[in-house]
């Protein structure tokens, strides 16, 4: 058996994994956004669950969280959760009473994706996550590669490209990171909305423009079109920057009827040429991944790197 537990902004949740790593069973609870303490009894909470579960008492737990996790101090820099200042990771385990192992959640979605999942079959898999924040992480030969700060791969928070913005006279709105004009502000799932709201003046939702644009409608299909174009134009730099042999692409945004093929012609229009494009492919564990990632993490073979 194999614990899990994905922490969110809103909600702290505990998953059961059988040998297999399929979840059996989960309890969620709120996150106590505002206090330390009050955190650190939450999750300790939550280890209990899990113990609880293990006909034993003894299971392997692995965290994810949405944030930056210090690989040497523990530290973890997280806009949602009160974490600053402290050394989390060694909390956590105090509470514990062995070493937990803590990992951003989109390199626990790569984790799990090049381990048993879409990536399988490839050495170098880039996982990225678009849906309400854009962040990605990169698995050589199934073990995560870990960075000077540990950050997981940033995409989000890097500028549009001046040529698109200028062909569509795009905004460049501030984000959530403190610049301006990120990739996250028109191509995230609130990004997209946005550009919707931009082009054509409407506040809706993102299955509203694909639905709407599905059935016909000329402006949310110019809408969809733009945000393709976007988007393919941040994975060809995840390409020109990392060359993966494949992405594998999760979060709210993948759901979107049609999206591989989208953006595989697109970034075909921009590739460079003489070079092979990574194989672009969807989560083969979709909102699982998660908690399936942050299971593998206390794995031995990938406990070197944190
Ligand atoms: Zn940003």
């Amino acid at each position: 058996m194999h614990g899990a537990i994905d922490l969110g902004g809103t909600k702290i949740e505990a998953a059961l994994l059988d040998e297999n790593l399929v979840p059996i069973r989960r309890h969620r609870i709120v996150t106590p956004n505002l206090d330390y303490d009050d955190l650190l009894a939450a999750i300790g909470v939550q280890i209990n669950w899990l113990r609880e579960q293990s006909s034993d008492g003894e299971l392997s737990i692995g965290i994810g969280v949405p944030g930056i996790v210090n690989k040497n101090t523990g530290m973890t820099l997280t806009s949602n959760l009160p974490t600053a200042g402290h050394t989390f990771r060694k909390d956590i385990s105090k509470i514990a009473g062995y070493d937990v192992p803590l990992e951003n959640d989109c390199r626990c979605f790569a984790l799990s994706e090049a381990n048993g999942g879409a990536g399988e079959n490839f050495n170098k898999v880039f996982g990225l996550i678009v849906g309400t924040g854009i962040g990605g992480g990169i698995c050589n030969n199934g073990v995560l590669t870990a960075g000077l700060n540990s950050l997981p791969v940033e995409v989000a928070h890097i500028p549009l490209p001046a040529t698109i913005v200028k062909k569509y006279n795009l905004p460049l709105n501030s984000c959530g990171c403190g610049r301006t004009g990120c990739y996250e502000t028109l191509v995230s799932g609130p990004g997209f909305s946005k550009l919707a709201k931009h082009m054509v003046g409407v506040d809706i939702s993102v299955e509203n423009i694909v639905s709407r644009a599905n059935l016909g409608d000329l402006d949310m299909q110019r809408v969809m079109a733009v945000w393709i174009e976007l988007y393919a134009h941040m994975l060809d730099m995840i390409q020109l920057m990392n060359d993966p042999d494949c992405i594998i692409l999760g979060g709210g945004t993948s759901l979107i009827d049609g999206l591989i093929p989208k953006l595989s012609e697109a970034m075909q229009k921009i590739a460079l040429k003489n070079t092979l494009g990574p194989e672009l492919l969807l989560a083969k564990f979709g909102d699982s991944s998660g908690v399936r990632g942050a299971a593998m993490l206390p794995l031995e073979k990938l406990m070197k790197n944190r």
